[in-house]
């Protein structure tokens, strides 16, 4: 059994790099039910044992940091997180406890579905879209109104015969389901990274840079609350909303909760619960919150799907970095629409904590196109045959001793020149985004390792036709192809070589924005930390481990004998496209003859300019049409460049 305080502080971490998975990379590992039980556990723990009780812990906090790559804004009203539960017992509890608060008032449930999306805070005066902001970590989100401008579904003008001064409307953007899989369509044919779910890719278009290329991802709005409003505006939840359901007693939320886990795949998005609020606005008010969470509201999550299996056996792989990942073998099963018969175990401590044996059943989940986890051994139908498991103490290829430091999950296989390692490195190196040396798969890297060709990068430039033209299923014309594949590489540009080097975090394309924004390898090496996290994508964490990378003599060496090989070490620097827009801001006004004002803006935009709806000095221009507004007697008070229609398509050629 692990001590209490080790389960804690490894809970933290799990949950810690989780939530950068989640919130920073868009790229989860595990499924919300997962994720929550692991918080839900720890917040347990805690609350047990007061002594372990930590300011920083992750209990302590919702969702993201905000990126810097955005303007950090507070919101008026913080956004908290919601309660989540996934039973009705819960659901019940959450009921007396609510009554017992409203001390016997009348209550009445209003319930949404709940849209597996991102949450956005819009602030409209007078009718007026003023800002949007991203969630971040409650009290200060991103700045996204530039990208939420492209957005059909969201109004920058509020109509109606009663606008309030003020409103603060908060909703999700979510991406339907087919505009999700049609993005994951273009990135497979692009040999890019696919998103892991239709809320990871509205996050991830949400965030892009370019609001233009934000506007083509087709992401949709669905407004749920308020945060601030004029007082008295609206009285209830439900008038807010246009899709609710009132309830009047638990049972009637009991039936939507079956009717729509039932129904949910028939919608065009993806929802993955229900949200149970009070209606009345007022009673809301009264309640109040926590820390943490309003007490008028909680979240049915749907269960992830789950299926019984047995497991037959746990195989050790070895990856790039050395770490031994325990990979369970399963008896096949079908679960959410594929057959399973793997499902990764994490480390050792997971196979403990789960105390999990070799011929257990186990209830396998996957929720989304998310990897199956094991959650949970069926001990009730052990037999006694079940074998235990540990980890290997020898590197189940190499045969070294691995190590566990004292503060990582991970078992590691240290020995350098471990044929497990070095085979998946060489696999990365070639693979399509990285260095794309076609031929150059898994069959071939295990050869050349096998058979002592290649001991690191640099020998594949040192492959000669004779050497490749004796091994298995390698005829002269492959070796030839293969030899030039591996010629042409040396052309790519730094960016890919980096990610090709596979150091630890520097993903796709946090290499692109390293590439880009250093320019050349002696630029890179003679970087600081903070020269590091100055590149969009690059983290504390990623700087970090960049640091430790050029810092290893053994790495450096690597790089001077690849450059020696007539590697390109250099990759052009952005530079902002040469347009006359780049960089700079316009306003639109008045009727323009040949656009609509979204047209005139995305042009604008495309070249590399900015729209901005309010006139100030660091305006480059107003574009005027028939009919302008006060935006053109404001240039012309700021002395402001004025261009006509005629200007600005002149601009546009
Ligand atoms: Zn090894």
């Amino acid at each position: 059994m692990l001590s209490l305080k080790a389960r804690i502080t490894e809970l933290r971490r799990r949950i810690e790099r989780h939530n950068r998975l989640y919130y920073e990379a868009n790229r989860p590992e595990i499924s919300d039910a997962e994720f929550d039980r692991l918080v839900k556990e720890l917040a347990r723990l805690e609350s047990e044992h007061p002594e372990f009780a930590s300011a920083t812990s992750p209990t302590q906090r919702v969702g993201e940091r905000p990126q810097k790559e955005f303007k950090s804004v507070r919101h008026l009203v913080p956004m908290l997180s919601i309660d989540n539960t996934y039973s009705k017992e819960e659901i019940a509890e959450f009921d007396e406890r609510t009554r017992k608060n409203l001390k016997g008032k009348r209550l009445e449930y209003v319930v949404e579905l709940k849209i597996d999306g991102v949450s956005l805070s819009l602030i409209y005066e007078k009718g007026k879209l003023r800002r949007a902001a991203t969630r971040g970590d409650g009290q200060w989100g991103d700045e996204v109104t530039e990208n939420i401008r492209t957005l059909a579904g969201i109004p920058r003008t509020l109509g109606g015969s009663r606008v309030p001064g003020e409103i603060e409307v908060r909703g999700e953007v979510f991406l339907p389901k087919k505009n999700f899989l049609a993005l994951n369509a273009e990135k497979g044919r692009l040999g890019e990274e696919l998103f892991v779910n239709p809320r990871n890719a509205a996050a991830g278009s949400l965030k892009l840079l370019d609001p233009a290329l934000t506007a083509k991802r087709g992401l949709s709005f669905f407004a749920h609350g308020v945060g601030r409003m004029d007082p008295g505006f609206v009285k209830t939840q439900a008038e807010l909303l246009a899709h609710h359901e009132l309830c009047l007693d638990l049972q009637a939320v009991y039936r939507l909760c079956e009717l729509w886990e039932a129904k949910k795949d028939s919608l065009e998005y993806a929802i993955d619960g229900l949200v149970i609020k009070v209606n009345d606005l007022e009673a809301q008010q009264f309640l109040g919150t926590t820390h943490k969470s309003p007490r008028w509201v909680i979240a049915y999550k749907f269960p992830a799907e789950k299926a019984k299996t047995k497991l037959l056996g746990i195989s050790v792989q070895v990856g790039r970095t050395g770490v031994l990942t325990p990979v369970a073998n399963l008896e096949p099963v079908f679960l959410a629409g594929t057959t399973v018969s793997r499902a990764t175990l994490h480390n050792e401590d997971e196979v403990k904590r789960l105390g999990l044996k070799i011929g257990d059943w186990v209830l396998v989940e996957k929720s989304g196109e998310i990897i199956p986890q094991v959650i949970e051994v069926i001990k009730s139908r052990r037999t006694g045959k079940e074998k235990a498991f540990a980890l290997p103490k020898k590197c189940p290829v190499c045969g070294s001793a691995v190590v566990r430091e004292k503060e990582e999950v991970a078992t590691r296989c240290v020995n350098l020149g471990c044929p497990a390692q070095l085979k998946a490195k060489l696999i990365h190196f070639a693979s399509r985004k990285a260095m794309d040396i076609e031929g150059l798969g898994d069959v071939l890297a295990a050869q050349l390792v096998d058979k002592g060709l290649v001991k690191g990068f640099p020998d594949l430039y040192l492959l000669k036709k004779e050497a490749l033209a004796g091994l298995e299923r390698m005829g002269d014309k492959s070796a030839v192809n293969l030899l030039a594949g591996i010629e042409q590489s040396k052309k790519c540009e730094l960016s890919r070589l980096l990610f090709g080097l596979g150091i630890r975090h520097v993903g796709e394309n946090a290499a692109r924005a390293l590439g880009r924004h250093f320019g050349s390898m002696p630029a890179l090496l003679s970087a600081s930390d903070d020269d590091f996290e100055a590149v969009e994508d690059v983290g504390e964490v990623m700087a970090e481990s960049l640091r430790e990378f050029f810092a290893n003599e053994d790495n450096l060496r690597i790089l001077k004998r690849l450059e020696t090989l007539g590697l390109n070490m250099t990759e052009p620097r952005k530079k902002a496209a040469a347009s006359p827009f780049s960089g700079k801001t316009y306003v639109l006004t008045g009727v323009l003859k040949g656009f609509t004002r979204d047209e005139a803006s995305r042009r604008i935009l495309d070249l590399g300019g900015k729209v901005s709806s309010s006139v100030s000095q660091k305006t480059e221009a107003v574009i005027t049409g028939a009919d302008p507004g006060s935006k053109w007697q404001e240039a012309q008070k700021l002395g402001v460049k004025i261009l006509t229609e005629e200007d600005f398509k002149r601009l546009l050629t």
